[in-house]
């Protein structure tokens, strides 16, 4: 479903230049619930923006749901993020001054939809996720785990076939923690979904089908 080969990030300023991915080889199957680890700036975060190609690679080719991305124009890629990926990042990222729905409705407004199918996807969503009850609340009204389930329906309202999760569980008490990954196998399990997951969180990531270590910009495991 994902594959990386030879993936080489360096960021560069004037001053300073840091190689962030050494060579990266990863491939990812459909319907695999992939956890990654590794100490703080090992590059966890770089290599989940460049397989959600939300940055690109210094080196290396990307391969995602067959297609090889590096030919695609700025359009195509933001086409094919709207249509294949869904993200979920450690802190939510929900807009505060909208509804509940209307945040999971958000993805939805760059594809050719009605209002009354936008709401009747976006429902159907936050029934997933058990919170049907909590459509007209404002983010700031609900707990950090509601919020991030909320995340959660908006990732998913398009039918994306790879969830990308930068530390979903990362600003949760255990117990909402364990809610939202229980949504997240969930999700894997009943529809299929491949998800990547980064995690600081040993037990989290024992409960997905395999497990990447990263050290320094490396693969160690
Ligand atoms: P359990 O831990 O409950 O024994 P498994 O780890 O055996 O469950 O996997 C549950 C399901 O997930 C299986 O049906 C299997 O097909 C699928 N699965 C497990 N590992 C992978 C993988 N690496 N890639 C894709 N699917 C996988
Ligand atoms: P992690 O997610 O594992 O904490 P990151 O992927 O955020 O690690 O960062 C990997 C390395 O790349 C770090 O050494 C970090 O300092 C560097 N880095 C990340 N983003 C940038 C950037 N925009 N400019 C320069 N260096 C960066």
């Amino acid at each position: 479903m994902i594959k990386l080969q030879n993936i080489q990030k360096v960021y560069r300023t004037s001053t300073v230049e840091t190689l962030a991915l050494n060579s990266i080889n990863l491939d990812v199957a459909k319907g695999e619930f992939l956890s990654i680890m590794g100490p703080s700036g090992c590059g966890k975060s770089t290599l989940l923006n460049i397989m959600g190609l939300l940055d690109n690679p210094s080196g290396g080719t990307i391969n995602i749901a067959d297609q090889t991305i590096d030919k695609f124009s700025d359009k195509q890629l933001a086409q094919f993020r709207n249509s294949k990926l869904g993200f979920i990042f450690q802190s939510y990222h929900l807009i505060n001054d909208l509804q509940v729905l209307d945040n999971v409705e958000l993805p939805l407004l760059y594809r050719d939809s009605t209002a009354k199918e936008r709401k009747a996807l976006a429902s159907e969503a936050l029934e997933k996720v058990g919170l049907s009850n909590r459509m007209k609340h404002f983010p700031t009204q609900l707990s950090g785990g509601q919020r991030q389930r909320v995340a959660i329906a908006r990732a998913i309202v398009g039918n994306p076939s790879i969830i990308l999760a930068d530390e979903p569980t990362g600003n949760l008490d255990s117990a909402m923690g364990n809610e939202v990954m229980d949504i997240l196998i969930n999700l894997n399990r009943n529809e299929g979904t491949t998800i990547v997951m980064v995690t600081h969180d040993e037990n989290m990531a024992h409960k997905t089908h395999r497990l990447v270590r990263l050290f320094d910009g490396s693969q160690v495991q």
